[in-house]
C-alpha cells in the first residue's frame, strides 16, 4: 500500500553534503507493524518524515495506494498527513496550552469534523489509550508514559492507515515502555505501524518485521515485499482550519499568558487612548465652538459699508507675473499698485436698500443704517435754546425693523433702568455703558450736566429735544442759507410749533449675558426719525439750492472737485466742515439723500444669518464685480478662523498620538515574533495533523486580532474613562462642561485602526511562521 522506489535524500549544510538517505527502496504492507534499526544518524527519522510527507524527498517516488506523489502539492502532501498518517514522537510534541481533550481533537478540527462527534471520537481513542478521566488535564499534569498515551490516542483519532513513531519510548523507563509497545502493537493489529527504536530487543519482541539502516541504506529486511502495482484508489479529504478554529487555538494560548497579553494591550493601547483623548476633546470644543457661535456670534450683524474687503481673493493673484524678491537684475520695474486693491467699493442704492428691508423679518432682530445726515437738533439749557452736535452728542439709529418702531433687537439685548424702551419714532433712548457711564462730552452736548458727576435717572427720562425741519432752520440770507435765529439762544425756533419733540423715554444698559457688539453710549434713536427727516429735507429750499449751487451754500467755501473722496468707511455723521467736503457730503448731511452709508443686519441666529447672506449673495448674481455689493459677516470669519486652528491643533495632536500607534504596531510585531519562536514547535506539531501554511497564518493573525481588538477595546474603554476626571479639571478651567466627549463612530473606527495596525505589525511574522519547515520546527527546542 506504500512504497518508497529509490528515495534520495541529501541535506546541505554549508559545503558539506549529507546523504541521509541513499535510493531507498522499501513496500510496506497494508497491516504489519515495522521496526526500523539502525545507529543514531543512519536516516531513520529521515525516513519516517519522508514516509509521513512530513519531509521531501529528492529523488525518487512515494507511492501511496498505487499514486505517484511526484507531483504532489502542498495541499496533497496537508491532506494525506491529516487522513492517512498518525504520528507518534519521542518527546510526545503535545501542545502545551490545551487540554488533553483539545490536544486529541486538534486534526478533527483541522479536517472540519462537526464538536459532537470530534469530543465522541476523542473520548473513545482516550478510552483506548485508558486515559479518560484526564481528560480535561494540561499536558504538563500528565507523566510521560501518560502523555506518550495520548499522543498515540491523537495519532489515532483520525483513524489513519499508518501511524509512524519515531522512538516512542525513547524518553521512558522500562516498565512504561513495555505498556507503550503492548498498545502499539495492539494498534497494529488492523494498520501499518512503521516504529524507529535503537532498542533491538523491544524490536525483536514486537514487530513482525525488522528493517536495519546504516549510513541511508537498507542493509537488512527480515520480511521484505514486493508489490505488484496496484491501481490508484488514494483520494484523501482536504483539510481546511476555519478562522474560529484558530481563533480558538490562539485565544487558548493567550489565555495562557494571560498577564503578558494584557500588559501588551495595555501598552499598546496608550496610542488608541491618545488618539481618542485627542478627538474627543476637539469634538467636544467644536461642539462647544459652534453653540457658542450660535448663541453669541450670531448677533455680530452683517455689515455693509462703502468699502468692503475683497472677498474674492482669486481677483489678486491674476498677473502674468511674480514679483521676484530681492532681484538681480539692474533696472527698476514699474507696477500698478490698484490692480491689487483688495477693498471693493460698494455703491448702496435705494433698490439696494429696498432690496434688504424686503428680507423675511423673521430672519432678523433688526436692521440699523448709518447716514450722513445732520438733522437739526435743539436742547433747552438754562433757558437758552442751543443746537446740539449730534457727532459729538453720539447720536446712531437703533437696529428695528422696518415694520415697527418698538424694536426686538433693544428688547433682546438691552435693559432697561429706566423709562421703557422707543415706541414712537420721536422715541429716543439714552444707553449707557456696563458701569452706567457716559462720556462727559455726551452729557455736556446734551445739556445733562450735574455738580456731582451724578446724574439722576430721574433727571434724564422725560427730557425733551426739538428737531427742526430745514426749511424752517435755515434761512436764506443773501447767496447763503444761514440758522434763522441767533446761535447762542435759539429760543424762538424751539418753541415754534413746527418744531418735532424728541422725547428721552428710558436709560438703557447693555444685558449682562449678551455678547452682542453693544451699540455706541448716547442717544439712540429710530430710523423711522432718519428717513422722517430726509423726505422733508429733500424737498427744503436749502437743498435745492445747495444741489444747484458750485459752492458751499452754509459758508461759501468752494469745492475742490466733486469726486466722494472725502467719504469714510462707516463713518457716522461728519460734521467737520472741513476744505476736504465735498458736495455729496454737504448735500448727504443737510439730508438730500435717503442712501445710508452702511447697513447692519442682525440676524436672529445662526441658521437665519445664512439665510440672511444667501439672500444678500442673490443681488449679485449675474452682476460686473464692481457692481456687486459686498458684505462682511464677523461672524463667519471668527467662526472659519476658530474652526481652522482647532483643526490644525487637532491634527498636530492626533500626529503625536498616532507616533505611539506605530511604536505599539512595531511593538506587536515584536510580541509576536517572540510567539512565533515560542511555539515553533507547534507549528511543527499543527503542520504533522494536517495544518496548511494558511492555517499556520491564521492561528498567528487569530492572535493579532484579538491583541489588536483586546488593546483597542481597552483603549477606549480607559479613553472614554479619562474624559471624566479631563472634563472635571476643564471644567474648573473654562466652566465649559463635558468639553472631552467621545462620539461613538470614533470609537469604533479607533478599534478598527488598532485591529488593522497589530494586525499590519503581526503579518510579517505569521508569515514566517507559515513558512518553517515542519521537520526543522519539530526539531527545535
Ligand atoms: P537518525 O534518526 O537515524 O538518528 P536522521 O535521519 O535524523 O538520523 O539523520 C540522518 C543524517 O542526516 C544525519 O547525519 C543527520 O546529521 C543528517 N540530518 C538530518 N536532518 C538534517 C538537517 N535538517 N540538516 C542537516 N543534516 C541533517
Ligand atoms: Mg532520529
Amino acid at each position: 500500500m506504500i512504497q518508497l522506489k529509490k528515495i534520495k535524500k541529501t541535506y546541505t549544510t554549508g559545503d558539506f553534503t549529507q546523504v541521509a538517505l541513499n535510493e531507498i527502496d522499501l513496500s510496506f504492507r497494508a497491516n504489519e507493524f515495522v521496526a526500523i534499526l539502525g545507529q543514531s544518524g543512519s536516516g531513520k527519522t529521515t525516513l519516517l518524515n519522508i514516509l509521513g510527507g512530513l519531509d521531501q524527498y529528492d529523488s525518487g517516488d512515494l507511492i501511496i495506494n498505487g499514486r505517484s506523489t511526484k507531483n504532489f502539492k502542498d495541499s496533497d502532501w496537508d491532506a494525506y498527513r491529516n487522513n492517512s498518517v498518525g504520528f507518534v514522537f519521542q518527546s510526545y510534541n503535545l501542545i502545551p496550552h490545551l487540554n488533553i481533550l483539545d490536544n486529541i481533537e486538534m486534526s478533527m478540527t483541522l479536517s472540519g469534523i462537526s464538536m459532537s462527534e470530534k469530543k465522541e471520537r476523542a473520548l473513545e481513542v482516550l478510552e483506548r489509550v485508558g486515559l479518560k478521566e484526564h481528560a480535561k488535564k494540561k499536558p504538563n499534569q500528565l507523566s510521560g508514559g501518560q502523555m506518550q498515551r495520548v499522543a498515540i490516542a491523537r495519532a489515532l483519532v483520525n483513524n489513519p492507515d499508518i501511524i509512524l513513531a519515531d522512538e516512542p519510548t525513547g524518553a521512558l523507563d522500562s516498565e512504561t515502555s513495555v505498556q507503550i509497545m503492548d498498545l502499539i502493537s495492539e494498534i497494529a493489529k488492523d494498520k501499518l505501524v512503521v516504529m524507529v527504536t535503537h532498542n533491538p530487543d523491544l524490536a525483536k519482541s514486537y514487530a513482525d518485521r525488522i528493517v536495519e539502516l546504516s549510513d541511508g541504506s537498507v542493509v537488512s529486511d527480515s520480511d521484505p515485499y514486493s508489490e505488484k502495482d496496484e491501481v490508484d484508489n488514494y483520494n484523501p479529504k482536504k483539510t481546511s482550519m476555519s478562522f474560529f478554529t484558530a481563533l480558538k487555538l490562539s485565544g487558548k494560548n493567550i489565555l495562557a499568558k494571560k498577564w503578558r497579553t494584557a500588559l501588551t494591550s495595555f501598552a499598546s493601547s496608550i496610542g488608541i487612548i491618545g488618539v481618542a483623548l485627542v478627538l474627543a476633546l476637539s469634538n467636544g470644543f467644536d461642539i462647544q465652538i459652534s453653540e457658542y457661535e450660535k448663541g453669541t456670534l450670531s448677533n455680530y450683524p452683517i455689515q455693509i459699508t462703502q468699502t468692503a474687503m475683497n472677498i474674492d481673493m482669486s481677483a489678486m493673484g491674476n498677473d502674468e507675473e511674480e514679483a521676484v524678491e530681492y532681484p538681480k537684475d539692474e533696472v527698476v520695474y514699474s507696477y500698478d499698485s490698484s490692480e491689487n486693491n483688495v477693498t471693493h467699493t460698494n455703491t448702496i442704492t435705494e433698490e439696494y436698500v429696498d432690496y434688504v428691508e424686503d428680507m423675511d423679518s423673521s430672519l432678523i432682530d433688526g436692521i440699523s443704517y448709518t447716514r450722513s445726515v445732520n438733522m437739526n437738533i435743539l436742547k433747552m439749557e438754562d433757558g437758552k435754546a442751543t443746537s446740539v452736535n449730534q457727532s459729538t452728542a453720539g447720536f446712531s439709529t437703533y437696529p428695528s425693523k422696518s415694520e415697527s418702531t418698538d424694536s426686538d433687537f433693544l428688547e433682546e439685548n438691552y435693559d432697561v433702568l429706566a423709562g421703557s424702551l422707543p415706541k414712537d419714532t420721536n422715541d429716543i433712548v439714552l444707553i449707557v455703558d456696563e458701569y452706567n457711564q457716559v462720556d462727559v462730552s455726551i452729557l455736556n452736548e446734551l445739556g445733562l450736566t450735574s455738580d456731582d458727576e451724578e446724574i439722576k435717572f430721574d433727571d434724564i427720562v422725560g427730557t425733551e429735544y426739538k428737531l427742526l425741519y430745514n426749511d424752517d432752520y435755515y434761512t436764506k440770507s443773501g447767496d447763503y442759507y444761514v440758522v434763522n435765529g441767533t446761535p447762542t439762544d435759539l429760543s424762538d425756533l424751539y418753541n415754534s410749533e413746527n418744531a418735532e419733540t424728541l422725547t428721552v423715554t428710558g436709560i438703557i444698559r447693555i444685558k449682562e449675558d449678551t455678547n452682542v457688539s453693544g451699540l455706541s453710549t448716547g442717544i439712540a434713536y429710530s430710523d423711522d426719525l432718519a428717513k422722517k427727516f430726509i423726505e422733508n429735507a429733500k424737498q427744503s429750499e436749502v437743498v435745492l439750492a445747495q444741489e444747484a449751487a458750485d459752492y458751499n451754500v452754509l459758508n461759501g467755501s468752494v469745492f475742490s472737485s466733486n469726486d466722494s473722496s472725502g467719504s469714510t468707511m462707516g463713518g457716522r455723521n461728519t460734521s467737520s466742515l472741513g476744505s476736504t467736503q465735498t458736495k455729496d457730503d454737504v448735500l448727504a448731511q443737510l439730508g438730500a439723500s435717503s442712501v445710508p452709508t452702511s447697513i447692519s443686519i442682525y440676524p436672529v441666529d445662526f441658521d437665519s444669518k445664512e439665510k440672511i447672506t444667501e439672500y444678500l449673495d442673490d443681488w449679485n448674481d449675474g452682476l460686473a464685480d464692481t457692481d456687486q455689493i459686498q458684505y462682511t459677516d464677523m461672524a463667519e470669519m471668527i467662526t472659519t478662523l476658530s474652526g481652522s486652528i482647532m483643526s490644525a491643533i487637532t491634527i498636530v495632536l492626533v500626529a503625536f498620538a498616532a507616533i505611539s500607534l506605530v511604536v505599539s504596531m512595531i511593538m506587536i510585531g515584536i510580541i509576536i515574533y517572540i510567539s512565533v519562536l515560542e511555539r515553533t514547535r507547534e507549528i511543527g506539531v499543527l503542520r504533522s495533523l494536517g495544518a496548511r501554511k494558511k492555517d499556520i497564518t491564521r492561528v498567528f493573525n487569530a492572535e493579532t486580532f484579538i491583541i489588536g481588538t483586546c488593546s483597542g477595546l481597552l483603549g477606549i474603554l480607559i479613553a472614554y474613562l479619562l474624559t471624566f476626571p479631563v472634563n472635571s479639571v476643564l471644567e474648573g478651567m473654562t466652566d465649559l462642561a463635558n468639553i472631552a466627549q467621545l462620539d461613538p463612530v470614533v470609537a469604533i473606527g479607533l478599534v478598527a485602526l488598532s485591529v488593522i495596525l497589530t494586525m499590519i505589525g503581526g503579518f510579517i511574522p505569521a508569515k514566517m511562521a507559515a513558512k518553517k519547515d515542519p521537520v526543522e520546527a519539530l526539531r527545535s527546542e
